[in-house]
């Protein structure tokens, strides 16, 4: 097999919890994460040697620094292949957005390649070496629904949402994850998630409890430091979304629908203040591998 074609999705969370630090600095977290179906399409192409990545986005490095690059490099690594690779990414997640847009193209490459060089990995071991390159990495393996804990490689399977839409506005600012973790004050939280009731509410599949409950500890930084993540939850309110929230690290802010009309109108509103803004719906898997 010489060329592969993979669609590789994002990611929204429905809570964030915060629980301490590890000795290594990693922060230990309780989050409930939703694949959506906003997709990049990632081409993997044998060449003779080497790894070339190529991205129709500016924003994405084309160099040693894509995650997509380190996950190529690991698998030639690990497997001693002498044979390079072309990963070419068409991107539509909006990049450093709290969509896991860098480690979903990760995970295609490890879905990918494996196929390709017929490497016999199992889901579980692929996710294993998915978490060598970053924390979102496994969970962008398994997609669906699942709860994180650990610094967010202890996956549990859930219910996820289904039958809404899901509106994803992302404003034009740039906001390190970085940044973000180092100015939250795990002492001082005002407001925490409820995780096991959030899990319950999906279980019932009851959308409007559960958009009432959703919580992102991170959410209260980015909102100080930048207006537009309240501006865009307050549009999407007025719209009758069931709840929104900031994604992640931000500052992509999502809205749960369960009319299309509202969403859609939502959509309309919010994307002529903001390009990058999408309605979409949940989705229940991993990567997929086309054709
Ligand atoms: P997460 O939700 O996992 O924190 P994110 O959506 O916030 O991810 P990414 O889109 O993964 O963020 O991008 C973060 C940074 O990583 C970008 O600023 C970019 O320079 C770099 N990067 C490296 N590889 C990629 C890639 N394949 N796609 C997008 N960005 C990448």
């Amino acid at each position: 097999m010489e060329s592969l074609n993979l669609k590789c999705r994002a990611k929204i969370n429905l809570s964030i919890d915060v629980l301490g630090k590890r000795a290594d600095n990693y922060h230990l977290v309780e989050m409930i994460m939703q694949t959506i179906d906003l997709y990049d399409n990632v081409n993997i192409e044998e060449i003779d040697s080497g790894i070339i990545i190529d991205s129709d986005n500016e924003y994405v490095p084309t160099d040693s620094s894509n995650i997509a690059y380190k996950a190529a490099d690991l698998i030639k690594r690990k497997f001693n292949i002498n044979k390079g690779v072309k990963i070419s990414i068409n991107k539509n997640i909006p990049v450093a957005a709290g969509l896991a847009g860098g480690s979903t193209n990760a995970a295609a490459v490890l879905v990918g390649l494996n196929k390709m060089w017929d490497l016999k990995l199992t889901e579980d071991n692929l996710m294993e070496l998915g978490l060598q390159l970053g924390a979102d990495v496994p969970f962008c393996i398994l997609g669906g629904a699942a709860v994180a804990e650990g610094i967010g490689e202890k996956l549990t399977r859930i219910e996820g949402l289904e039958s809404v839409k899901i509106l994803i506005c992302k404003p034009d600012i740039l906001v390190s994850t970085k940044w973000v973790y180092e100015n939250l004050d795990i002492n001082g939280l005002s407001k925490r998630p409820n995780t096991k009731n959030i899990l319950n509410n999906l279980k019932e599949n009851d959308v409007q409890a559960l958009a009432k409950n959703m919580c992102n500890v991170l959410e209260s930084v980015t909102e100080n430091e930048y207006t537009q993540i309240k501006e865009i939850k307050k549009k999407m309110i007025e719209h009758h979304a069931l709840g929104s929230m900031m994604s992640g690290s931000g500052p992509t802010v999502f809205g749960i629908f369960d009319n299309l009309d509202c969403a859609q109108k939502a959509k309309e509103e919010l994307k002529q203040l903001y390009k990058q803004t999408y309605l979409v719906n949940t989705y229940k898997g991993g990567i997929e591998i086309e054709g």
